[in-house]
């Protein structure tokens, strides 16, 4: 549901309420028709005249409130709108009554439409007005028929000896209680209506709010941790630089225990720097969100990846087969593609035992590239699963098993998947395998 302010609620009731006279203007037009094929004793003048006023009255009614929208004047002049047309509309339906046998035609009850809907638009103080004005039109109705004033268009439905003051009386006293009552049971069901509506619209807008706050903060965290790691980055590959020539022995010969200790730092070195390229990488996707497409064939992406993975999986025993289809144009970033299909390879060789298989799939459906990474792993406890994209998740399998990681691949491997318009799923089973579903557009 769209949430607007109180006021502007009103402005798009008030064009219903418009519709609505269009409704009632079509109907009067049917009746007269109707009453013209069968030959019925109708002052045919005087219903042509209300139809035209009645017209006149609806265009008028849209070229005001349009202005009043126009130059933002709601609220009160909305409210006095409103009621304009309200009491036009009643004097509307008196006329059309007197033409059309007055007291006696059973239309009457159209008086209550108007009286609900404006306790409906408008504070109750005017929708008692708008009841007070109902039943004076009402009383002027009766005494010009009993009276006689103006001669009266019976529909022959009631016997003159019946229709007399005491009837009028009674049917006034009704009539006007009956508006009363309606007036105060509408209102205060509406009253209620409006306020649960403004507190919804408040509670809406400090919603909206605070999001954006959040969405301001998150980006500056991003930002910060986007340098920190930038800076921790460049230090680290200083010092694995330095480890590694001492690991070389360049500076003079090491014993075996110093040797141990540089390569034991030299190990952690490379960790701590994998950690900080990924949240670089992660960080930096999520503060561009817009990445350059272009077309390619992804087939090559894949192939790049099987062949840059193939030392990590030979080195477990790993089978890798491939299965594509023939030139799968693809439409997005190839690079970071490549990026996120190589850390699912990755993943499906770090977290299958040795001697196992991965199986890449890739072909094309309706209007997308299917790519299947499966494996014969660990798998990831179901339970788990839905945490699996977040920042820094490892399934407890994992930890379990002391196999090293981030917590970040997947993670980053979602934001990119993301913003090349593409969508990822994954089924696994415990000690079975896993397998990731990546779709990424095609081109045109
Ligand atoms: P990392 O592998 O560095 O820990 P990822 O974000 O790539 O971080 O993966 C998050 C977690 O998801 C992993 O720690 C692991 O528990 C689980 N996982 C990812 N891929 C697989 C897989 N192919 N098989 C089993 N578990 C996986």
């Amino acid at each position: 549901m769209e949430i607007i302010s109180h006021d502007q609620r009103i402005v798009q009731r008030s064009y219903w309420f418009i519709k609505l006279r269009w409704l009632a203007i079509a109907g009067l037009f049917l009746m007269i028709l109707f009453a013209l094929l069968m030959n019925l004793k109708v002052q045919f003048f005087g219903l042509f005249i209300i139809l035209a006023g009645l017209i006149i009255h609806n265009l008028l009614s849209i070229r005001l409130l349009k202005k009043l929208e126009l130059e933002n004047r709601l609220g009160v002049p909305v409210y006095r709108h409103v009621f304009y047309q309200i009491t036009v509309d009643l004097i509307f339906l008196t006329i059309l009554l007197y033409f059309s046998g007055g007291m006696e035609n059973p239309f009457i009850l159209f008086y209550s439409f108007h009286i609900v809907l404006g306790a409906i638009l408008l504070p109750k103080k005017i929708s008692y007005w708008i009841a007070v004005i109902a039943t004076f039109l009402f009383l002027l109705l009766g005494t010009i028929e009993y009276s006689e004033i103006l001669p009266s268009y019976s529909l022959g439905l009631f016997n003159y000896s019946t229709f007399n003051l005491q009837y009028i009386l009674s049917l006034f006293i009704l009539f006007s209680v009956t508006n009363f009552v309606l007036v105060y049971l509408v209102s205060n069901i509406s009253d209620a209506l409006k306020k649960q509506e403004q507190w919804l619209f408040v509670t809406n807008k400090k919603l909206i709010e605070s999001n954006e706050q959040l969405k301001d903060k998150d980006r500056i965290k991003d930002e910060y941790v986007s340098r920190i790691s930038h800076d921790i980055k460049n230090d680290l590959s200083v010092i694995q630089t330095n480890l590694t020539v001492l690991k070389k022995q360049i500076p003079g010969e090491l014993t075996d225990s110093q040797m141990k200790f540089v390569e034991i730092a030299l190990k952690r070195t490379h960790q701590l720097s994998d950690f900080t390229s990924k949240l670089l990488k992660i960080t930096r996707s999520r503060l561009n969100k817009t990445v350059s497409k272009e077309k390619f064939i992804l087939n090559d992406v894949i192939n790049r990846v099987v062949e840059k993975m193939k030392p990590a999986a030979d080195e477990k025993n790993i089978n890798v087969s491939v299965k594509l289809e023939d030139t799968l144009q693809a439409y997005g970033d190839s690079f970071s593609i490549e990026e996120a299909i190589m850390n699912l390879v990755s993943n499906s060789i770090k977290y299958t035992p040795d001697n196992g298989k991965v199986n890449i799939i890739g072909s094309q459906k309706a209007n997308y590239n299917e790519i299947i990474v499966e494996d014969t792993g660990i798998g990831i406890p179901k339970a788990e699963l839905n945490n699996l994209f977040t920042d820094f998740f490892r399934a407890s399998n994992a930890k379990q098993k002391k196999i090293q990681g981030t917590g970040l691949g997947l993670s980053l491997v979602y934001n990119i998947i993301k913003n090349n318009s593409g969508f990822i799923k994954v089924e696994s089973e415990e000690n079975k395998g896993s397998r990731f579903y990546v779709n990424i557009p095609v081109a045109n």
